[in-house]
């Protein structure tokens, strides 16, 4: 069965473009405009990757990310970002929506359809049956439910900031540089750059840490990249 992806986006001929595109590469499309019934419509399309323009009618595609990951049905579905200006690309970096992926206009369809492959590849890979709990410190991990809770409090992390604590809490106590996470944990999304990695780090030591700019288990490494410490 081919995939479905579902494309919100207000103007109606670059909508067009990426519905034949991604069409053209065996995918289902499902367009939305934007407006109030967006949310229903995303609800029952139950799409595999949504890609999300920013700037929308009504909700902006930010408000928009908010709710998805809000909603249980879709909480986990890979969103992608579609922006105009290197500023809406700092939000969508800077206010850690829950976002996977960003691109900026105008792109080109090819790099598009690419990054909803590697996306999905990703999204099957992680969606693999584990029944393994992973126990670590206060940490708790249980790959086949994709929950992780921390003592007592269930984290609510993205699928990337899971994939991200996965790894750490079994890789612990090494130095691991920011090009050999992108590679691990990213995998085949080539389209990432190091400060990819500083943001989701940064997102991560906000629901493990005490003090995130004091951080008990993710540490700095200074001029390499990060480790992860077990007390
Ligand atoms: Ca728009």
């Amino acid at each position: 069965m081919s995939k479905k992806i579902a494309v919100v986006e207000d103007e109606a001929e670059l909508a067009t473009l990426i519905e034949y595109n991604l069409s053209r590469a065996g995918f289902t499309v499902l367009l939305f405009p934007g407006g109030a019934q967006t949310m229903s419509g995303l609800e029952a399309a139950e799409p595999d990757l949504i890609i999300l323009d920013v700037m929308l009618p009504g909700q902006d595609g930010f408000e928009l990310c908010r709710q998805i990951r809000r909603t249980g049905k879709l909480a986990r579905v890979p969103v992608v970002f579609l922006t105009a200006r290197s500023e809406e690309v700092d939000r969508v970096l800077g206010l850690e929506l829950g976002g996977d992926d960003y691109i900026t206009k105008p792109f080109s369809p090819r790099e598009l359809v690419a990054r909803v492959k590697a996306h999905l590849r990703r999204a099957d890979s992680d969606a693999e049956p584990v029944v393994t709990t992973l126990t670590l410190g206060p940490f708790r991990l249980d790959r086949g439910a994709r929950r992780v809770w921390q003592a007592d409090r269930e984290l609510e992390l993205t699928p990337t900031e899971f994939k991200l604590l996965e790894f750490f809490l079994t890789h612990t106590g090494t130095a691991w540089s920011r090009e050999q996470l992108l590679r691990d944990v990213w995998g085949e999304q080539h389209f990432v750059t190091p400060r990819t990695v500083d943001v989701h780090i940064r997102r991560l030591r906000e629901q493990i840490e005490e003090k995130p700019d004091e951080p008990d288990w993710l540490i700095t490494v200074r001029g390499f990249g990060y480790r992860f410490e077990t007390r």
